[in-house]
């Protein structure tokens, strides 16, 4: 069955661009292309067609658990971890994978067709990895789910998480975690480090590890986490997540460590809803917003993608979603205003998460794999300025979400009727 979608603009900013797909491929791209027979038309009204959003960093096993058994009071991280505690020994696997089920159907609605969880492995009945890799299967035809074991109290720390790690991806997991300055010590974290790289090269995986969330400038495991990425050749395969401590370190310090970073090309994921919310609790004022340092990083050429992080659960009450939320939270937080900026954090949501979590045939080139979102908008900025619509979503060639566009019922005299929010010059 071949689709053809007509009259789209591109990311690249190329106008009046038809997309042929075949075999849940794009197979052609270029100006009025001839449709085979009883291909399907899809008219794009010249909005933007991009290639779908793609998250970086989630929880998956928490998500919509909000307010169980409690609300997190005081806002902060380690509340958040102390809550997820409480619930863990009450989950049951139905329940997690009921609320992972529509979070998912939320996040296809939102052009959201990629996402990278973090699962919590300190858990001797692995419950929610079970759960999870049964999620991963069923979305399948519409979602990439990629997992992270994740020892969330710490792989040393936490008695037996290390053994439990390493069954969770025995049982298909695909990435290894960690969480370095969760453990007892700063030798301890450096510790975890070495330990999980070198499990991740022997076993040739991806590394993601929840890296110096915190505001101690001194809390360095990324240095560390770079070391290690270089000295066992896992070059571009490794991602420190979060890195909030970077907000906070000493200047001179960060000009040192960043050039490193780039040599050893770790990527860097921020969660800018989150890393404003939970960081700079113990400040007064003024408050640190604690993101890491997002412009300074893509200035040195590593890559950068954003995630969503929680979404209604022990450590944050709101969210959807809308990966175009979380880009605009990072490029007002991290004043990322130029139009070069503004831009970078589109691609921090959509080909720079693609790239940190590997996904094959991720674009728009011929070859590339029919996904899509088209947004009621005619650039990657003016999709993050309006929020767009979502117009339609298109998995492998086929029509997976609809959303009516932003409208008004104004007629005024004199004036066509207001459609849409985009310049008209
Ligand atoms: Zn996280």
């Amino acid at each position: 069955m071949a689709t053809l979608i007509r009259n789209a603009t591109l990311p690249d900013g190329r106008t009046g661009q038809d997309l042929l797909c075949e075999g849940g491929r794009v197979a052609a791209v270029g100006p009025q292309l001839v449709a085979p027979p009883h291909a399907e038309l899809i008219d794009a009204q010249g909005w933007l067609l991009s290639p779908p959003f793609v998250d970086a960093h989630f929880h998956m096993d928490a998500t919509l658990s909000y307010g169980l058994p409690r609300v997190n009071d005081s806002g902060t991280l380690l509340e958040g971890i102390a809550l997820w505690g409480e619930l863990k020994p009450t989950l049951q696997q139905d329940a997690i994978v009921e609320r992972a089920l529509q979070y998912c159907d939320w996040a296809v609605a939102k052009g959201l067709l990629a996402i990278r969880s973090h699962v919590d492995v300190c858990d001797p009945r692995l419950l929610a990895v079970e759960a999870l890799l049964h999620v991963k299967q069923q979305v399948k035809p519409y979602l990439d789910l990629q997992l992270v074991a994740f020892p969330q109290d710490g792989v040393l720390r936490s008695p037996g998480a290390f053994e439990q790690l390493k069954r969770a991806l025995a049982l298909g997991v695909d990435v290894v975690g960690g969480i370095p300055h969760f453990e007892r010590t700063m030798a301890d974290g450096a510790e975890s480090v070495r330990l999980l790289c070198e499990l991740a090269a022997e076993r040739g995986l991806r590394v993601d590890m929840h890296c110096d969330e915190s505001d101690d400038p001194l809390s360095r495991h990324i240095e560390t986490l770079a070391f290690h990425t270089q000295r066992l050749g896992l070059q571009g395969r490794v991602t420190g997540s979060h890195l909030t401590s970077m907000h906070s370190m000493d200047n001179y310090y960060v000009s040192k460590l960043i050039p490193l970073m780039a040599e050893a090309q770790v990527n860097a994921v921020a969660n800018p809803l989150i890393n404003i919310t939970l960081q700079g609790r113990h400040d007064t004022y003024p408050k640190r917003r604690g993101m890491t340092r997002v412009p300074e990083l893509m200035a040195a050429g590593i890559t950068v993608g954003f995630g969503h992080d929680c979404v209604m659960d022990p450590w944050y009450s709101l969210g959807t979603g809308d990966m175009l939320e979380v880009a605009q939270m990072g490029l007002h937080v991290g004043q990322m205003t130029s139009q070069a900026q503004m831009r970078s954090c589109f691609d921090a949501v959509t080909v720079n998460s693609a790239r940190i979590l590997g996904l094959e045939g991720y674009g728009l080139e011929p070859g590339c794999r029919a996904d899509f979102v088209l947004l009621q908008a005619r650039s990657p900025v003016e999709a993050l300025r309006l929020r767009a619509a979502r117009l339609i979503v298109v998995r492998g060639g086929a029509v997976v979400a609809r959303s009516p566009a932003a409208s008004a019922e104004l007629h005024l005299p004199g004036r066509p009727p207001l459609v849409d929010w985009t310049l008209r010059r």
